[in-house]
């Protein structure tokens, strides 16, 4: 109960106006006030209170939240709901255990070795595990797995992991910024060609990139489950393996693991470990999405080196890139590349419906939200679907294949790094 007591504050400047609930997509899915951010925010008051106690329909309510952060955005009161969501998540952890799910996460977060053996495994029987689903280039597993339904459609896992595949230092130009890139376990795991093509823009900008090996995953998997532990215990190595690099900039291409350096950190890490919390808000001055820095650095699309066909492409906006702000840069990048057309998606800034692990939890909840992502996407015509967070990815690739689409799904790395390829 420690969690929510110290948001105490923060949950009695909640007036109940409900000016969020329009504004939560779990809210608009479902219909119900318990699972809306007001009625969230009602329970944690009451189970801080001692009116209510935290049993498994508070541990079901409060599992139901993507922490999309747009209940926060739209309160005139800053009432931090996902922060609150969190600390019951923690206070229920504390109190009746960390579900089975995240203790086997937050196992494998904190072995990476196991967790990069398993991949490389799974890579290997990748046939035996996953067939592919016709007329597209998704897999599915050929059997049910605990926590994966075999609906669920998935990328081809890497044969051979990014952090594995360049040196921790590829020097740049004399007198050009030094770049730590962090990359995330999805776009390490997953999605290396997003890694790849951060690496070929920073050299084209005559940068240093510095990818530390020692690097872990931000731990928000671990926190969304209430493992504050592993979350803690992760971001302590993050630190280690970031800092002292001399670096400009701290790169991040992942949407979440941005948000896990400047709201996760800082407030739920910082507010609590005092000793942390300057070296957390020195991470967080660091840290910056890739569409933010290549801007800064001078990135210009428009200097093709090849031919490039036309394309039509529309963006989405993942939360934790649209709660920071960062909106404007990843299209008027897109924008300058010679050869494509950006047509805006209808609410292209709602949740895609992935939530972290959510989906794991909620999978029906969480594709009946990507339902709405899919029919914006579909309506636009647009041959490729570009957005800033391998989790987006994963979620909008598995509701086009499900509606059987042939758009595909890249990050907005790759589309500038097209741009350069010979
Ligand atoms: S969280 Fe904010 S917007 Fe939502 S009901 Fe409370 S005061 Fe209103
Ligand atoms: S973070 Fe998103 S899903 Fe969670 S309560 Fe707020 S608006 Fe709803």
């Amino acid at each position: 109960m420690d969690s929510l007591k110290r948001l105490e504050k923060e949950l009695k400047n909640c007036v109940k106006c409900g000016a969020c609930r329009a504004h939560c997509p779990i809210f608009t899915a479902v219909g119900r006030e318990p699972v809306s951010a007001r009625g969230k925010i009602a329970l944690a008051r009451a189970a801080l209170s001692g009116q209510l106690s935290l049993d498994a329909p508070t541990r079901e309510v409060m599992s139901k939240c993507l922490l999309c952060g747009r209940c926060v955005e739209k309160c005139a009161n800053d009432v931090p709901t996902d922060l609150i969501v969190l600390a019951a998540r923690e206070a229920l952890a504390s109190k009746k255990g960390i579900s089975l799910f995240h203790r086997l996460a937050g196992f494998l977060l904190r072995n990476r070795a196991l967790l990069s053996g398993g991949a490389s495994l799974a890579s290997l029987f990748g046939p035996l595990l996953f067939r592919k689903v016709p007329a597209t280039s998704g897999l599915r597993l050929r059997f049910p797995l605990p926590f994966i339904g075999s609906q669920r459609s998935f990328p081809k896992i890497a044969a051979k992991p990014f952090l594995a595949r360049h040196p921790e230092l590829i020097q740049g130009a004399p007198g050009r910024p030094r770049i730590v890139y962090f990359v995330g376990c999805m776009t390490n795991f997953l999605y290396p060609e997003i890694g790849e093509a951060a690496v070929t823009l920073l050299k084209s900008l005559g940068c240093t990139v510095i990818i530390p090996k020692n690097q872990h995953c931000c731990g928000f998997p671990a926190l969304s489950g209430g493992d504050l532990d592993t979350f803690r215990e992760l971001a302590e190595r993050n630190l280690a393996a970031l800092e002292n690099h001399q670096a400009d900039y701290i790169m991040t291409a992942c949407a979440s693991c941005g948000g896990a350096f400047h709201r996760m950190y800082p407030c739920i890490l910082g507010e609590r470990f005092p000793e942390l919390a300057e070296r957390f808000r020195a991470l967080a001055d660091k840290a910056v999405d890739a569409s933010v820095l290549l801007q800064k650095l001078g990135l210009n699309p428009a200097r093709s080196l090849v031919q490039l066909e036309l394309e039509t492409v529309t963006y989405h906006d993942p939360c934790h890139l649209r709660s920071r702000g960062i909106i404007r840069q990843p299209r008027e990048l897109l924008r300058a590349v010679p050869g494509l057309s950006l047509v805006e998606m209808p609410k292209a800034d709602s949740c895609c419906g992935l939530g972290g692990t959510f989906t794991v939890h909620h999978y029906g909840t969480s594709m009946s939200i990507n339902a709405g992502k899919t029919a914006a996407i579909k309506s636009t015509g647009a041959q490729t679907v570009v957005t800033g967070c391998p989790g987006c990815m994963l979620q909008i690739s598995d509701g086009l294949r499900q509606a059987g689409s042939r758009s595909r799904v890249q990050h907005t790395l790759e589309i500038l790094a097209r741009n350069l390829a010979k």
